[in-house]
Parts: structure tokens; sequence; C-alpha cells
């Protein structure tokens, strides 16, 4: 199967009960048994819902894994696979990840004792002067928000395994149309969901796809004992939105693209983060491990005071959170999505007050380069 036809026919296709196409909503928390124990694979909606179910089945189709599990959120979905370690246990993470994962990570897990570090793991040689005795794997964001910096997967997971240490993967933002990351090399890979699967900003939610039964065993486990579930209607909601996932990122592509090239060429514009870019110091993994660079982009318009110019004149990218959606955003990263992170640190990632993101969707680009032109004049 190709991608397309995977998105499409992955999974569990419709209800062999009614011959329905779409999935039904199974909104349902508890199951009739023929006599105790006998049940017919759904006992309770926490342990298994047959809506979730199929969701789980399809993501783990097109990320090529061996199991597939559905959660709350990103964030519910990352606090799951690190309640995978223990105490004492470390995990090395890319220095520019998410700001909730860098939250969670430095807030939270560090008070249970799971330790972690974070380097630029778009150079391998950073990973490896991190392991320790007790570290257990490397956790690895590729594109990076905001920067879009890239990491070798292949070669990180090499490394990994040397020191037999998992390898996890957010591939939030280049998706499964684009990298699968367990074909690589990688031991799990997770998605805030919210973001292009769902894409169209309607729903919230967490994917997660793992690699071996024990790692299938041991996620089921913390899935059903910790509770952060998704919803059945949440459930069908990205089961329909992962439908046009194909022609929708081919469209983002196509937008970004042209949008980059307006950006690399504007004398407002002093520079431009995107994996595609010749010049970018990535390209050539971006190129091998991915079959498309996405719809991110950072450009950095030197000033904070310019950088308000263009928010406040935009009227086709709304100002907002998230991105991965059918309609374009804009954000400021280093006053909303990486506020949680203190200051001097963003200033030493390069996340300046000037850094402009945009998620490109898939309006009519003329609108949106034109939209552009005109806040930056
Ligand atoms: C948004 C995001 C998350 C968190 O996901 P939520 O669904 O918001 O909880 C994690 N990783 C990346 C790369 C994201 O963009």
């Amino acid at each position: 199967m190709k991608r397309k036809t995977r998105l499409i026919h992955g999974g569990i296709a419709g209800d062999p009960h009614t011959g329905a196409v779409s999935v039904p909503i199974y909104q349902v928390s508890t199951y009739k048994q023929e006599g105790v124990g006998g049940h017919k694979g759904f006992e309770y909606s926490r342990t298994g819902n047959p809506t979730r179910h199929a969701l789980e089945e399809l993501i783990k189709d097109i990320e090529g894994g061996q199991a597939g599990f559905a959660f709350g959120s990103g964030m519910a979905a990352i606090t799951a696979v690190m309640m995978l370690f223990n105490s004492g246990d470390h995990v090395i993470l890319t220095d520019d990840v998410y700001g909730g994962t860098y939250r969670v990570m430095t807030k939270v897990l560090n008070r249970l004792g799971i330790e972690a570090t974070f380097v630029d793991t778009s150079n391998l040689e950073n990973i490896e002067k991190e392991i320790r005795p007790t570290t257990k794997a490397i956790y690895l964001e590729t594109p990076t928000n905001p920067l879009l910096k890239i990491t070798d997967i292949q070669g990180a997971a090499a490394i990994a395994k040397q020191h037999n240490l998992l390898t996890i993967v957010d591939n939030t933002f280049s998706t499964p149309y684009w990298q699968t990351p367990i074909e690589l090399g990688a031991d799990i890979v997770l998605h805030s969901a919210t973001k292009y699967l769902g894409g169209h900003s309607d729903v919230v939610a967490g994917l997660v796809v793992v690699n071996s039964a024990q790692l299938a065993q041991d996620l089921h486990f913390v899935q059903n004992s910790t509770g952060g579930v998704l919803g059945p209607q949440d459930s069908w909601l990205l089961m329909r939105g992962i439908k046009t996932l194909g022609i929708r990122m081919e469209e983002h592509e196509a937008n970004t693209r042209k949008i980059v090239e307006f950006l690399v060429n504007h004398p407002q514009v002093e520079k431009v983060y995107y994996p595609g870019l010749e010049t970018h110091p990535n390209h050539e993994i971006a190129k091998k491990q991915a079959s498309g660079f996405g719809g991110m982009v950072s450009f950095d318009v030197g000033s904070q005071e310019k950088a308000d110019q263009v928010l406040n004149s935009v009227k086709y990218f709304t100002l907002a959170e998230s991105l991965g959606a059918v309609e374009s955003l804009i954000s400021v990263p280093a006053k909303m999505t990486h506020a949680s992170i203190p200051k001097e640190r963003r200033e030493e990632l390069g996340i300046t007050d000037g850094l402009i993101r945009i998620s490109v969707g898939i309006e009519d680009v003329e609108d949106l380069i034109e939209d552009l032109t005109a806040a930056l004049s």
C-alpha cells in the first residue's frame, strides 16, 4: 500500500456489523459480559474502546510499528512514555524541544527522579558525550520547534542501540506522511495529534506508536493505569482528519516553498529557518530522512517592535498558538509557545524576540504572500 492509500485503508475499515463505511463513535464506558470474563475484547473504555482502538490501529499502520496508543493530548502521550522509566533513570533530549516537553521534564518528572539532559542533537557527538550508566533513552524532536533544526534519526538510533537505549521521536512536525522514524530505527514515535494529524484546529490529542511487543505491553499497562486516554468522539475526529493528511501535507508543502522563497528575498527579513533551504545546515539529512520538509517556517525580523508590527497587520494568518491546521497561523515563540523557557536559555537557543513562526495553511498562496507583503512593508 502506498502512503495516501494507507491513510484511508489502514487500520480498521468501517463497521462489520452494519456496513457503515466510517468507524462508528462507540460512546460507551462499559461492555456486557456473557459470564464473568466472557467479553468480546472490550471490558471498560479506559482499558479499550472500539473507536479508540480503530484509531490506534490506524496510527500503528501509518507509522509502521507494532502497536498504537491514543491519549487525551500530546503532553499526556509524552508523559505516559516517560512513565516507562524509573526514578534514577536519565533521558537525553533535543535542546529546543516543544516548551511543554521541557516543562514536564524539568518541573514535574524531575520531582519523580527522572533526570533529563538537553543537548543539540543535530550534532550526534553531543548525544554520545552525555550518555551515563543510568541513561535509558534518547528523545528527539526533528524538525524542532521553532528553529527547524534536524537530527539524523538513523545516526542517533545507531548510537542508542550501541548503548542499549531507546530512541523516542516526536514526529509532530513531519507527520508519518513525510517521515517514518521506526523505519529509521526508532523504538517509539509520538505525536501531538492536535496538529497536522487532526489538521482542523478542532481536537486535542496525542498518539504513540511502539515497535516491540514488550513496549506495547508496557505502554498499555501505563495507559490503563494512569488513564489519560482519548475519548471516542475525539478518536473519530482524528481518524477523519488523518484520511486527508496526504493531500493536506502536499498543499502545506507547496505553499510553504513559495512563502520561503518570498521571505528569503525580502529585505526586512534577516534570517529564514526552513530545512528545505539548501543553506539550512542540516538540509542533506532532512532530504535523506524525510520525503518533505513540512509547513513550518520561522524568520527573524530583528526586533520585538517589528515582529509586533507584522503580527498586528496580517489578516489571513491568525495569531494563535498551535500549528498544522488548514488555516495559516502566526506566533512569536518567545512570547507564546516558548514563554515557559527562561529568557537566557531562549536566547542561547536563538529564539529571539524578533523571531516569528508561521504554520502555513492551505489557503491560496497568492493571498498569503500578499498578506505578508503588506505586513512587512
Ligand atoms: C503541541 C506539541 C506538543 C504537545 O501536544 P498537545 O497536544 O498540545 O498536548 C508536543 N510536541 C510538539 C512538537 C508539539 O508541537
